[in-house]
């Protein structure tokens, strides 16, 4: 049995990687899509052989409701439609698996939550990174303090934003700039890693002024995010400069670890440095690679399968939300921001 998905949006990410992605998988199959291009859902469902009467649009998509073969969608819009199309699916009795990030706020994210317990839906975010093994393993590393307390983290998550006009440079489509786009890779990884929830915040934003691309939305932020068990991780992310996606995890005794790229959709690098008998001790660990897109998208189908909480819950979603939010108000008062206490989160972890 695999679990059917309905996919909704039709634009790089479908097409480039969650469909070609769906090949590698052994449990989740694509078997509607939701389109507001006839004609382009017309050519995409043949060519992945999806049922054309399983086609649907943004007006018509809460029939998926009479749809059996359709148990869960994959939301895969511009952030601002994800609440929308997520509260739509669960009063149509479907599972949902939202991309990130989650909404354009922590008030939204909770009504996607909300609406998705009402209906007795699970609701799982995409956070990739998660179901990666070699994120996998600085996790482990991380928690297991393989090389000692990983005190410090450091983590880039840059790369050159496309011309003015798309989507993503529009405030009210993305909720933000690069913070909650790829600085969310960034802080969503720090709490991955550490399996801690930041009690205090420090941020500074920077857009080139006169930067036609930047008159909405915010090209540069730095962020310090400080951890109960003492842990800091000093973050980067910037739509301003050309890609590089990494980050390392340097511990107290004798050792540090990282991925260079960490948050690309393939060809991620681990690598360590251990002191063994007075030298420096280089490790590359590897799998080989595997389709991030396929493990987290199965994931979910198994969750769904075996009435499991998915790994990333609306609740993950939500918590970053609120560490975004307390982001944006640190770099607008020039002050460190206080976060709630949470621990609830690691039941999920
Ligand atoms: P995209 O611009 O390539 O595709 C967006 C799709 O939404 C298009 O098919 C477009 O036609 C449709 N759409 C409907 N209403 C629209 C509107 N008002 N304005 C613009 N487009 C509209 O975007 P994408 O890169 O596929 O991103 C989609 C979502 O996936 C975003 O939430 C993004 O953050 C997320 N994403 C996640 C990853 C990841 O690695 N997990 C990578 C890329 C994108």
């Amino acid at each position: 049995k695999r679990i059917g998905y309905a996919l909704v949006g039709l634009g790089n990410l479908t097409l480039q990687q969650l469909l070609p992605g769906f090949a590698e998988c052994n449990y989740s199959k694509p078997v509607a899509l939701v389109s507001g291009d006839a004609a382009k859902a017309k050519k995409v469902a043949a060519q992945y052989g999806i049922d054309p009467k399983n086609i649907y649009n943004y007006q018509n998509y809460d029939e998926i409701r009479n749809n059996p073969e359709i148990d869960a969608v994959y939301i895969v819009l511009p952030n601002s439609m994800h609440k929308e199309f997520t509260i739509r699916a669960a009063k149509a009795g479907k599972h949902v698996l939202c991309e990130k990030p989650m909404a354009n706020s922590s008030a939204e994210a909770q009504e996607m939550i909300d609406a998705c317990k009402k209906a007795g839906k699970k609701l799982m975010i995409a956070y990739r990174i998660q179901y990666e093994p070699h994120n996998r393993l600085a996790m482990k590393w991380t928690r297991e303090k393989r090389f000692g307390k990983v005190k410090l983290i450091d983590s880039v998550n840059v790369q050159n934003s496309g011309p003015y006009g798309q989507w993503r440079l529009n405030k009210k489509l993305a909720g933000g700039g690069s913070l909650p786009d790829i600085g969310l890779y960034c802080s969503n990884t720090n709490r991955f890693l550490t399996g801690e929830e930041p009690h205090t915040v420090l941020a500074s934003i920077f857009s080139t002024p006169g930067d036609e691309r930047f008159k909405e939305v915010e090209e540069t932020v730095m962020f310090q995010l400080f951890f109960p068990s003492g842990t800091v991780a000093n973050n980067v992310c910037s739509y301003g400069v050309h890609d590089a996606k990494h980050y390392r995890c340097y511990a107290d005794n004798g050792g540090w670890f990282g991925l260079d790229p960490a948050f690309s959709y393939e060809g991620l690098k681990m690598e360590a440095s251990q002191v063994q008998d007075g030298m420096e001790v280089k490790m590359e660990p590897s799998n080989g690679g595997s389709n991030q897109f396929a493990l987290e998208i199965d994931h979910f189908s198994t969750c769904i399968m075996d009435d499991k909480v998915p790994f990333t819950p609306g609740e993950e979603g939500l918590q970053d939300h609120k560490v975004l939010e307390a982001i944006y108000e640190s770099a607008k008062t020039g002050k460190p921001v206080k976060l709630e206490r949470i621990d609830k989160l690691d039941a999920f972890r």
